[in-house]
C-alpha cells in the first residue's frame, strides 16, 4: 500500500484527522510507512494512556536503575546549589565542575558520567520516542549573551525570535498568560526525564511519552511553554486545553504544534508548547 493511501485509510478508520496534518519528515514518515493498522491502534491506545505502564515498555535493568537514582540525586544537589533558574541553562561541563567544587554535591563518579553519556547517545526510538534530536552533543552549551531571564518566572528565553514571540503573546493575551518553561539545557532535560523514569521504576518508555529525552527537546534551541496564571501544575495537563488562554492562543495562530493530538512521535498532546 502506498503511503498516501495508507494515511487515507488510517484517518478514516480511526478518525484521527490531526495525524494527517503531520509533516512527512524524518522518523514520523518512516513510521507511517512501516507500521500496520493494528500496530497503529495499539499505539493510539498506549498514547491515550500515556502515563500508565504498558507491557511493551522498556524498563531499565536493576543495576542501571540504581545508577539512575544516584545520578539523579547528584543532579538535584547541583540544582539546589546553583539555583533552580540557573540550572535550567547549565551545561554538562558546568554541572561536572560545580559537583567537583562543592563537597555538599560531591563529584560525579565515572559510572555516573558514563550513564549520562550512554543515556544521551542512546537511540530513543528503541523505547518508543520518535521525535527528532535537535541537540547532538552532550556538552553543547548556550552562551549567556544569547539568553534573557524573564522576570517573575524563574525561566530564560533565547534572545531574538523566541523572546519576541513571547512578548507578542503577552501583549495579545494580557496578564493571565505566563512562561511556565523556557530554555532547558541538557542537564535540565536530564533531571526532568530521569525523575519521571525514577518515579516509574526505570520505565524509559513511559517517561518519554511525556518528556523528551535529553537532546530531543526543542526547549534547548528556542521553544517554550506557556500557561494560565492560577492553574499551577495543571498547565501541563489536558486541563490547559480547556482554558481561555489556550483558546486565545489557538485563535491567534500560536498553536502550530510540535506534538499535535494523535501524533506519531510517541509524545502526548502538548497544546501549551510554543514552537519557534
Ligand atoms: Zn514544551
Amino acid at each position: 500500500m502506498n503511503r498516501r493511501l495508507f494515511l487515507k485509510n488510517f484517518c478514516s478508520t480511526v478518525a484521527a484527522a490531526a495525524l494527517c496534518a503531520i509533516p512527512a519528515t524524518g522518523f514520523a514518515e518512516e513510521r507511517v510507512r512501516s507500521v500496520n493498522e493494528k500496530d497503529l491502534k495499539d499505539y493510539l491506545h498506549i498514547m491515550a494512556n500515556f502515563d500508565r505502564p504498558q507491557p511493551s515498555d522498556t524498563i531499565l535493568a536493576p543495576d542501571r536503575l540504581i545508577l539512575l537514582n544516584s545520578t539523579l540525586k547528584r543532579l538535584r544537589r547541583v540544582q539546589r546549589t546553583v539555583g533552580f533558574g540557573n540550572f535550567c541553562v547549565l551545561s554538562f561541563d558546568e554541572a561536572i565542575r560545580v559537583a567537583a567544587s562543592y563537597p555538599s554535591v560531591g563529584q560525579f563518579t565515572e559510572q555516573e558520567k558514563d550513564f549520562l553519556d550512554e543515556t544521551f547517545n542512546f537511540d530513543a526510538t528503541v523505547y518508543g520516542f520518535y521525535g527528532e534530536k535537535p541537540v547532538t552533543s552532550l556538552t553543547s552549551a548556550a552562551s549567556a549573551k544569547d539568553l534573557i531571564k524573564i522576570p517573575r518566572t524563574g525561566n530564560f528565553l533565547f534572545r531574538g525570535d523566541p523572546h519576541k514571540k513571547y512578548l507578542q503573546i503577552e501583549k495579545e493575551l494580557g496578564s493571565s498568560v505566563y512562561l511556565t518553561s523556557g530554555v532547558r539545557g541538557i542537564m535540565k532535560q536530564f533531571i526532568l526525564f530521569l525523575s519521571k523514569a525514577a518515579a516509574n521504576q526505570g520505565n524509559l518508555s513511559l517517561a518519554s511519552r511525556s518528556l523528551a529525552p535529553p537532546g530531543y527537546s526543542y526547549h534547548a534551541v528556542g521553544d517554550f511553554d506557556v500557561g494560565e496564571k492560577g492553574l499551577g501544575a495543571a498547565n501541563f495537563s489536558s486541563s490547559f486545553a480547556e482554558t481561555n488562554t489556550c483558546t486565545r492562543l489557538r485563535e491567534l495562530g500560536y498553536l502550530k504544534l510540535r506534538y499535535p493530538e494523535d501524533n506519531l512521535f510517541g509524545v502526548r498532546f502538548e497544546p501549551w508548547h510554543i514552537k519557534v
